[in-house]
């Protein structure tokens, strides 16, 4: 195939870090002062924290006081889960089936809300499942977790009638807003959520940094305790001395975001040239593709070619990208999400995720159209052939 121009198209397992936050994430590496100390070289390693706390609030219109840095989106669910359900007497979560897994394995205690086959939240079956924790038998406090956007398939969850429903019946919400910042437009108070978690590097920023958002005085009712407990930094949410490059890098991240909004969305055209022309060509299957879809996601099946082989005959190819979550072991394993829509294990088998970047161009989606059909050729032409595919 000759030297391939490399082509990534897996921007929401990481997206690139973008110039001005690596300038950013430099400069905080200059610094000396832990954000603690009174001295000016502590006060000026504040100055750069609490910069950036503004910028990660207005992303999603909160307020900077409310904005608590974590590790990353991971330990954001995990605040946001284990947090809650640490009170004194307990609590009940509920959580959809198509979350995270830092959010399903935040506790072995949560119960999972249906969605249906285009992978939307079953809202019937959140107001029946809440009606049932609310009954006599169950007193405990209830809090409901859906994701604003899927990681997997780009398909976004009508949160802010989640957080109707929850609310007529008195229960809390969070919201994994992680692959939705930046994509498209987030606001803690419309969406009527109590707390949401964000991460840096799905929007240009580095790894490792991220946050959980607080709804101003409507977080109060949660009673949320620390998870990792230690010194009184984050207003005593979440000990630690402060990742003063990671939040210098995802404060700046947090503004681009936020500016190049209206563009992000432009991919949608990119995205849907794939699904047009491949439409054509095969029979393949574009999972959400009758519901409201982040512009630049796509999860589609290669009919009776194998998620893995496609993976790495398109690494051959030069381009990258992923088979459903890119899981931590490297390998590819069935997606719950896929399954949770009712999707047959055969078919969700064959399916890729493309997800498209700030950077991407016409030329790797021609790169991507051309290696695509050249696989799915390949394959047909070997079982025709009668070779073992
Ligand atoms: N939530 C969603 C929807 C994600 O896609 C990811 C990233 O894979 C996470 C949470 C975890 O974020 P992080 O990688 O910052 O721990």
């Amino acid at each position: 195939m000759g030297m391939k121009h490399p082509v990534y198209m897996d921007h929401n397992a990481s997206t690139a870090v973008l110039p001005a936050v690596r300038k950013a994430v430099a400069r905080a590496l200059e610094m000396t002062g832990n954000a603690s100390s009174v001295h000016g070289a502590g006060r000026a390693a504040r100055k750069v924290i609490e910069d950036a706390r503004d910028r990660v609030a207005a992303l999603v219109r909160a307020r900077s006081a409310d904005v608590v840095f974590t590790s990353g989106g991971t330990e954001a669910n995990n605040l946001a889960i284990q947090g809650f359900e640490q009170r004194p007497g307990g609590a009940l979560v509920l959580a959809s089936a198509v979350e995270h897994t830092s959010v399903l394995k935040a506790s072995p205690n949560i119960e999972t809300i249906p969605v249906d086959r285009e992978g939307v939240i079953n809202l019937e079956a959140l107001d029946m499942m809440l009606a049932d924790a609310f009954s006599a038998s169950r007193t405990h406090p209830v809090l409901v977790s859906v994701m604003l956007a899927n990681n997997e398939t780009g398909i976004i969850q009508p949160v802010s009638e989640v957080a109707a429903i929850a609310e007529r019946h008195g229960a809390l919400v969070h919201c994994d807003a992680v692959q939705a910042a930046g994509k498209i437009p987030v606001d803690i108070t419309s969406l009527g959520v109590h707390m949401l978690s964000l991460s840096a590097h799905k929007i240009g920023g580095p790894a490792g940094i991220g946050s959980l958002v607080l709804a101003g005085d409507l977080a109060n009712a949660l009673n949320l305790s620390a998870v990792i407990k230690g010194g009184g930094q984050e207003r005593g949410r979440r000990a630690g001395s402060e990742n003063l490059p990671g939040i210098a890098g995802f404060g700046v991240a947090a503004e681009e975001a936020l500016k190049n909004l209206p563009e992000f969305s432009n991919l949608a055209v990119r995205r849907d040239r794939i699904e047009e022309e491949l439409g054509r060509y095969a029979t393949t299957h574009v999972f959400g593709a009758g519901t409201s879809r982040l512009a630049n996601t796509c999860c589609l099946t290669m009919p009776g070619v194998a998620a893995e082989r496609q993976i790495i005959a398109f690494d051959l190819a030069g381009i990258s990208l992923s088979a459903g979550a890119a899981c931590s072991s490297g390998k590819v394993e069935p997606s719950h999400v896929l399954a949770a829509m009712g999707v047959a294990v055969d078919e969700a088998d064959t399916a890729i995720r493309v997800s498209l970047g700030w950077n991407t161009t016409d030329q790797d989606i021609n790169a991507f159209l051309a290696a695509w059909r050249e696989i799915y050729d390949r394959a047909e032409t070997a079982t025709n052939d009668g070779v073992a595919a």
